[in-house]
């Protein structure tokens, strides 16, 4: 497919920061090398990005400076976890023929980039991404205080923009930084001249999945359902989700609106499993774990399909170097283009 296939489309309908997918031209998306992708990558990412290609020119990159924003103190397992991650991404159904799939670290035009935005954006700007502080609190035991943490949300938007991405899929939370990644574009084009098209974020639905404590899934929180699970230990771990807090005994009437096992049922479960297990819990005929079963057999079946397919892929040792050596060479050429034309612009 030539690099620019996907920009015949043209047009770009914007609601209240929620652009339809199939008017974008080109999409972008990352994922932190930081181990085992689990059911919240999945549902709240990847089977997006799976679509998504069917519609946009795509670019999937393993974030690995962005790992670096956090686990800079440990990377000892950094680079191992880079294949079972592409690994992954192919068993999902990510397509190296549709997609560039690269790791970010092998085009330096993004450091270049965000070199350069970081120039011209004022430190308030990241100050006041809610992120910012909300990891800081979250993540307790390391030092976040660094410039690099404190700037990632910049190197996101070069890695968004240095592709001219008119899309970038996220869930609700991370909009902040699809703001400021237009207002860095705007800021850049005020400045030098049009350069970067302003992206908009692609809202995703059930990007929030919840993990076994009710907070959002993620392997920091230890709340993961990881996508290598097996059968036993995927029970294991949902059979111990938490639930409504008024359902104390198997006698007590609760409220799905107020469960985060409902939430994965709204994934997994078809129409007529939801209607019976919210009639069930309403009326406390059913217990707890009678309701989560009919979820985690679902869950079992989807992971099952998955593994088999990524065992396919790793059966061939080479897949996934030959796939990251082609996406490097096709993102470059890209990425060297915008940042040529960007430092034009600024007079270097
Ligand atoms: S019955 Fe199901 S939906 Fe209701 S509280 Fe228990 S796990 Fe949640």
């Amino acid at each position: 497919m030539p690099e620019n296939a996907g920009e015949q489309r043209t047009g770009l309908k914007v609601e209240l920061g929620v652009v339809s997918s199939k008017l974008c031209k080109v999409v972008v998306s990352g994922t932190r090398p930081t181990g085992a992708l689990h059911l919240g990558h999945l549902n709240g990412a990847l089977k997006n990005w799976v679509k998504l290609q069917d519609e946009a020119r795509c670019y999937f990159f393993i974030a690995d400076w962005h790992a670096l924003t956090t686990e800079y103190a440990d990377t000892a397992g950094m680079s191992a976890s880079i294949e079972p991650l592409v690994l992954d991404w192919l068993a999902v159904g990510l397509d190296p023929e549709r997609s560039v799939i690269f790791r970010q670290s092998e085009i330096p035009e993004h450091a270049e980039l965000h070199l350069m935005f970081s120039m011209i954006i004022p430190v308030p700007w990241l100050e006041r991404v809610p992120t910012y502080k909300e990891q800081q609190a979250q993540l307790q035991g390391r030092d976040l205080s660094t410039y690099g943490f404190l700037g990632y949300p910049l190197l996101q938007a070069a890695d968004i923009l240095i592709y001219k991405a008119l899309g970038v899929p996220v869930g609700e939370d991370q909009l902040p930084h699809v703001e400021l990644t237009r207002e860095v574009a705007r800021r850049f084009n005020r400045l030098y001249g049009e350069v970067f098209p302003e992206p908009k974020g692609l809202v995703v639905d059930g990007a929030r999945v919840p993990g076994t404590d009710g907070r959002k899934m993620s392997k920091s929180y230890g709340n993961a359902v990881a996508l290598s699970d097996d059968a036993g230990t995927v029970y294991e771990k949902l059979a111990r989700m938490v639930t409504d807090t008024r359902r104390v005994r198997r006698s007590d009437p609760g409220d799905p609106a107020d469960c985060p096992v409902f939430k994965l049922h709204e994934i997994y479960s078809s129409e007529e499993e939801r209607a019976e297990v919210s009639a069930g819990c309403r009326s406390a005929g059913i217990g707890c774990l009678d309701c989560k079963k009919v979820m985690i057999k679902h869950v079992v079946e989807e992971l099952e399909a998955i593994q088999e397919r990524r065992a396919r892929f790793a059966s061939n040792p080479a897949t996934v170097s030959e796939i990251l050596e082609a996406g490097r060479e096709r993102a470059r050429k890209v990425a060297s283009a915008t940042v040529s034309e960007a430092k034009a612009a600024m007079g270097l």
